[in-house]
């Protein structure tokens, strides 16, 4: 039976979840659900000063905004600091670990001296086969790998290919701290294994990481699974992304109102390729995503290409579920608490009756919730600038010889039309001279959604009560 396939994401919870995160944990749950297999996140807390609950908080909302689903329970890597211990132990048992009792300021020492002797190789195994008996009472020891010292340890990549490195050049690393606190290094191998994680796609700041990694798996008989280091995410200018260029956690991203789907279309594009499309239905991208066509070169953040993604799937979701979505993200907006309270159930419908045309123009759920005000506004509505520009006096004075004759018509768009075309052209002036003055009066903007279209959703009395209140 072909093994099942176990990816996992591991974040570090020092901060918040940024982009390049994002985008691992997206690969690594499509190559799973691609293959029928399973996604696993591990949060990795080890790091007891700089991990915190807030940084855990906005991981898991941050991937569940995404819609980005985890198998079973969160694992905590801290959790598992006895199981780290016991591996570290097993290895001292089988003589592929030892216990180093060097003192700080020996290593600073060790360390200065192969610098300047052009080394990389920072330690130097002066413990690696002394007796333990000439061990300094008072050193605490910590316990090292007993890394090959010739050879090479080779990882096979499934981004990078085939990465080497020289034995000789590879320190024994710390497995176990003197305070029996596992190495990053030490506990993500345990925790693969005994996850039963098949592969690890991460990003290629690890790819170091890698070799080690193999070399502690070597020495202890394990397998070592499939892995692909993508290459991280730079700015448009080819520089490390920065905040300047987008570096921001996916809160962010949720704040400026992107949805969840343009995020993860946006997201899968960055180093990812499947021949010339664009756009991909989460379907589409589980099924063409595969590891062959993830590029060797940083992928480039693109904000313009962001946005229009943004567009596309702002037109192309349910008016109902954009509704939804629009309230999901209150919480995230300044205004968004005095907002969900005029979200009336009326309110509401109209704001759903206005979608299709509101839609059209917004990239984000924020530009909607903006060009959306209007439906909420208090009267009499406030005026932008370029609105107060509109309501001149003979604009006001047209609103106010229109508001009677709309009034005692019917009111669905047809009607209202003729009523307005007719009303202009006794006046021998263009539809746009009415239609405008009606919008600024109305939305209290000069852009808004097809004037007949707002006239219909406002509803009759409220729209009469909007052009009584600007009528001169
Ligand atoms: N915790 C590591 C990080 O957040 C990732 C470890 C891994 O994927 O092996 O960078």
């Amino acid at each position: 039976m072909p093994e099942s396939i176990v990816c996992r994401f591991a974040p570090s919870p020092t901060g918040f979840l940024h982009i390049g995160g994002a985008r691992t944990a997206l690969f690594n749950w499509l190559y799973a659900r691609g293959r029928g297999g399973k996604m696993l996140l591990r949060i990795e807390d080890t790091d007891r000063e700089r991990s915190t609950k807030e940084a855990i908080d906005a991981i898991l909302d941050g991937l569940r905004w995404l819609e980005i689903e985890w198998d079973g329970d969160v694992i905590y890597q801290f959790a598992r600091a006895a199981r780290h211990r016991e591996v570290a132990e097993q290895m001292l048992a089988s003589g592929n670990a030892y216990r180093c009792y060097a003192s700080p300021d020996e290593l600073t020492q060790m360390r200065e001296k192969a610098r300047a002797e052009g080394k990389t190789r920072l330690y130097d195994g002066r413990w690696r086969d002394r007796d333990p008996s000439d061990a300094p009472p008072s050193v605490k020891p910590v316990i090292r790998l007993k890394a090959p010292l010739t050879g090479e340890t080779v990882v096979e990549d499934k981004v990078q290919g085939r990465v080497a490195w020289q034995n000789e050049n590879l320190d024994d690393f710390v497995l176990l701290r003197s305070d029996g606190t596992p190495t990053y290094m030490h506990a993500v191998v345990v925790d693969d294994h005994d996850m039963n994680v098949t592969h690890i796609i991460r990003g290629d700041d690890h790819l170091n990481n890698a070799a080690r990694q193999t070399q502690i798996y070597q020495a202890l008989g394990w397998n070592v699974p499939v892995m692909a280091h993508i290459p991280l995410i730079h700015g448009p200018d080819g520089a490390k992304l920065s905040k300047r260029h987008g570096a921001l956690g996916v809160d962010a991203y949720r704040a400026m109102g992107y949805l969840p789907a343009a995020m993860r279309n946006y997201l899968v594009r960055l180093g990812w390729a499947h021949g010339d499309q664009e756009i991909f239905s989460t379907e589409e991208m589980i099924a063409a995503f595969d590891l062959p066509q993830v590029g060797r070169s940083p992928a480039r953040f693109d904000f313009a290409r962001l946005e229009s993604l943004s567009g596309h799937y702002m037109r192309a979701t349910a008016d109902a579920e954009l509704v939804a979505k629009l309230e999901g993200l209150l919480p995230h907006v300044a205004n968004g608490t005095e907002i969900a309270k005029r979200l009336t159930p009326a309110v509401r419908a109209k704001l759903v009756a206005a979608m299709p045309s509101l839609k059209e123009r917004a990239k984000t759920l924020v530009e909607l919730l903006d060009t959306a005000g209007f439906l909420w506004a208090d009267r009499p509505l406030p005026l932008d600038d370029k609105a107060k520009a509109v309501l001149t006096a003979d604009a006001r004075g047209l609103i106010g010889s229109l508001a009677p004759l709309l009034e005692a018509g019917g009111w669905t768009a047809a009607e209202m039309e003729a009523v307005v075309r007719s009303f202009a052209d006794g006046k021998g002036i263009k539809l746009g001279a009415v239609a405008q003055p009606l919008r600024a009066a109305l939305t209290g903007r000069a852009t808004s959604p097809p004037i007949f279209d707002v006239l219909a959703v406002l509803g009759k009395d409220e729209s009469l009560a909007r052009l009584r209140d600007q009528a001169g």
